[in-house]
């Protein structure tokens, strides 16, 4: 079987090679091409050759991609004609047609509209041939497939005898679609509360999360692959899992947007950055570093913050010290993959309130009550530019307020932390699972 589809996908690219170089306006009188699928040794010819059952189902060869006929990457199918290969169970199999078969179609094309048709066999390619008859069909369908476009048919046609066969449901793509990101590759893994649309260069999605309206539309102008369809279709998975939860925790404060747009583009050569609503992600990293999947998540952060300025921060690190908190409070999937990869710094080595990420994640899991959001008021004083750094004790009051930190200094609050277990065990580990996340279940409070 596996062999069949190795030899038909040849057999393709060799139908390919003949429609490139025009000959398939001749009538075919050429024996069959040595590598014709399935063709058979000598010593086994005698064989009887597979009959096939009435009104049979045929398979269609890789199930959706016919590779090397729409091919996303080099659309080569310029024309009108579709050339289809059958997958079959038996090797030593061919359906018996008469020249110029009338094959029936009905396609079904992304805008919504149907073609329905007939249009008569072109036997003149080789690779819908083998020795034991056709193992695919060559016709002309009548209209071009666009770039980016997705299109499903079914077609039936009658052999010599009169058995009818026919392929169902089938679909070909071409473009983006034809590497795998297709609204179904989505559905797979977000069900169907998130609705996926595949245009040209981009994916839009959309979901209503607890009552407020979503979209993300995943840029792909400047995509070269790099990214696999399967880390794409992930990151999907990140933004609707992390983003939701942060913009319910936040996105009142920040009036942060609810439509964002992450651009997956082979060019800016940094990791990833933010700017707005919209993420840039460096189309050879996570290629070059498959588990670095929540540096999209710090992304996203910053869109939450929606434009902090970093004067009215006592340090302008807070910026980054924010994003990096919710990269860990906020981790995909508990944590899974970011933890194997990235940590928080503990006490020992970094020492000093302003680059410390861990001292607000502490201040945080320690000191947020239901009453009172202490990573929230935090927020609310960073993006409110209420309070010039240089007057941040105010702020730190007004931070603090309500918890059972109000009225201490920060000074103080942070030799609390400097002596905290909190501050020493590890955040690395497996599964989500680390020294810090068994003591402190950091993201259970946040489910
Ligand atoms: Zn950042």
């Amino acid at each position: 079987m596996k062999k069949c589809i190795v030899l038909s996908l040849l057999a393709v690219l060799i139908a390919l090679l003949a429609l490139l170089s025009g000959c398939n306006n001749t009538a075919k009188t050429d024996p069959p091409a040595p590598s014709a699928p399935t063709s058979a040794p000598d010593s086994e010819q005698s064989e009887e050759k597979f009959e096939f059952p009435e009104n049979g189902v045929l398979a269609l060869m890789g199930d959706g991609h016919v590779e090397g006929v729409i091919d996303g990457k080099n659309p080569s199918l310029d024309g009108t004609k579709l050339v289809v290969v059958f997958t079959f169970a038996k090797e030593k199999a061919g359906l018996d047609l008469e020249e110029a078969t009338p094959i029936h179609y009905t396609f079904r094309k992304s805008d919504g509209s149907v073609v329905e048709g007939q249009a008569p066999l072109d036997s003149s390619v080789d690779a819908i041939k083998n020795d034991y008859g056709y193992v695919g069909v060559c016709f002309d369908m009548g209209f071009s497939i666009d770039l980016y476009d997705k299109v499903s048919f079914d077609l039936s046609f009658k052999d010599k005898s009169g058995k009818e066969f026919s392929v169902k449901e089938k679909s070909i793509f071409k473009g983006i679609c034809y590497y795998g990101l297709d609204a179904a590759s989505f559905d797979a893994k977000l069900g169907d509360k998130v609705s996926t649309m595949v245009a040209k260069n981009m994916i839009r999605q959309t979901a209503t999360v607890n009552g407020t309206d979503f979209s993300l539309t995943i840029g792909l102008n400047k995509w070269a692959q790099r990214t696999s369809p399967e880390q794409i279709v992930t990151l999907s998975q990140l933004f609707w899992e992390c983003y939701p939860r942060m913009h319910a925790r936040f996105g009142e404060a920040g009036e942060s947007p609810v439509d964002v747009q992450l651009n997956v583009e082979n060019e800016g050569y940094e990791i990833a950055s933010a700017s707005g609503n919209s993420v840039h992600l460096y189309d050879g990293w996570l290629a070059d570093h498959p588990s670095d999947f929540d540096c999209i998540t710090h992304e996203l952060a910053h869109v939450i913050q929606n434009g902090w300025d970093g004067s009215y921060c006592e340090y302008s690190g807070y910026i980054e010290r924010f994003a990096d908190a919710c990269r860990y409070i906020y981790a995909f999937d508990g944590g899974r993959i970011n933890d194997e990869v990235w940590e928080l710094q503990t006490v020992s080595s970094e020492n000093t309130r302003e680059t410390s990420v861990r001292f607000l994640v502490w201040m945080d899991y320690t000191y947020s009550t239901e009453e009172v959001d202490l990573l929230l008021n935090f927020f609310t004083v960073c993006r409110s530019e209420k309070y010039h750094k240089d007057n941040w004790k105010k702020a730190w009051q007004e931070i603090l307020k309500g918890t059972d930190l109000e009225g201490k200094d920060i000074e103080v609050i942070w030799k609390e932390y400097e002596s905290s277990e909190f501050a020493k065990l590890s955040s690395k580990g497996r599964n989500g699972i680390s020294q810090l996340s068994k003591k402190y279940p950091i993201r259970e409070k946040y489910e």
